[in-house]
This record gives C-alpha cells, sequence and structure tokens, in this order.
C-alpha cells in the first residue's frame, strides 16, 4: 500500500470532498485553506493526478499536463461563479506532498494577505470545518453543472 496522503485519497481510503472526478485526476477541497487568524481566506481546490507522479510538474507527461491546465481553467470558472473571488489563482509547488496537483485559490481583495498559509501564529495549521467543505464544495459543483449548459 503507498504511503502517498494523495494516492490514498484517490483510492478513497481517506475521506476527500470531491468536485470533481475524470479519468486522469480528481479535484477536492483542500482541507487545510489559507487562513488569517483563524478565518478561512482562500478556499482552495486541489486537482490531483490519480496515477502518482512527482510534485514537480516539469517530470510529468506533457499530454497529461496540458489536460490539467484545461481542467484548472474549466473549474477556476466554476470557482468565479460560485464563489465570487477577486480572482482564481493557480499554483503548482508541492514542497510538501511528492504527487502531482495544482492548487487553486479563490482570493478576494479584503482579506488576501499576500501570501497563501493554513498555518496559525503558533505554526498549526488550521482545518476547515466539514460543513463549510461539504457546502463550498456543493457550489463550486453546481457551477460547474452551470457551465456545462
Ligand atoms: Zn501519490
Amino acid at each position: 500500500m503507498s504511503e502517498c496522503i494523495f494516492c490514498k485519497i484517490v483510492a478513497k481510503e481517506i475521506k476527500s470532498y470531491k468536485i470533481y472526478e475524470n479519468k486522469d485526476f480528481l479535484a477536492i477541497m483542500d482541507v487545510f485553506p489559507p487562513t488569517f487568524n483563524g478565518k478561512i481566506t482562500m478556499p482552495t481546490v486541489l486537482i490531483i493526478s490519480k496515477e502518482h507522479y512527482t510534485s514537480k510538474f516539469t517530470g510529468v507527461p506533457e499530454k497529461l499536463f496540458l489536460k490539467s491546465m484545461k481542467l484548472a481553467q474549466r473549474i477556476s470558472k466554476a470557482m468565479e461563479l460560485a464563489l465570487k473571488p477577486m480572482r482564481v489563482c493557480l499554483m503548482i509547488e508541492g514542497t510538501e506532498i511528492d504527487h502531482f496537483h495544482i492548487k487553486l485559490y479563490a482570493v478576494y481583495k479584503e482579506t488576501y494577505p499576500g501570501y497563501l498559509s493554513s498555518k496559525q501564529s503558533d505554526g498549526e495549521p488550521v482545518m476547515a470545518d466539514k460543513k463549510w467543505l461539504r457546502e463550498t464544495a456543493k457550489k463550486i459543483k453546481q457551477a460547474l453543472k452551470e457551465l456545462r449548459k
């Protein structure tokens, strides 16, 4: 069995708040979105490859990478529609979890502190409320359906 947390999420060994799934990717809510003073500032969606690849996007097959960008744009449009942020920002860093993933941040002018972190001043990350995760995932899923029309 893999020790990779994203592989476990893909295998449904760990619960996730799913937004979208196709044969190559799984889009889920990030349970540790950026916060400021304990409040969520940027709802975050993760697009995870179903197959395990390095988190360095330069190490991912080009065809899969292009597909991930196309999906990221579509999910971002749904986030804009559902969450009304100033914009959605995309980041691929993967320094903590070495499994290819894209982070999509819904950024708001009022609360954007200029950096992305779920950690509080004591260094501990703040986990998002389960109800909030469920409801926010639902809103974006609904917006995805609206975009298909
Ligand atoms: Zn993995």
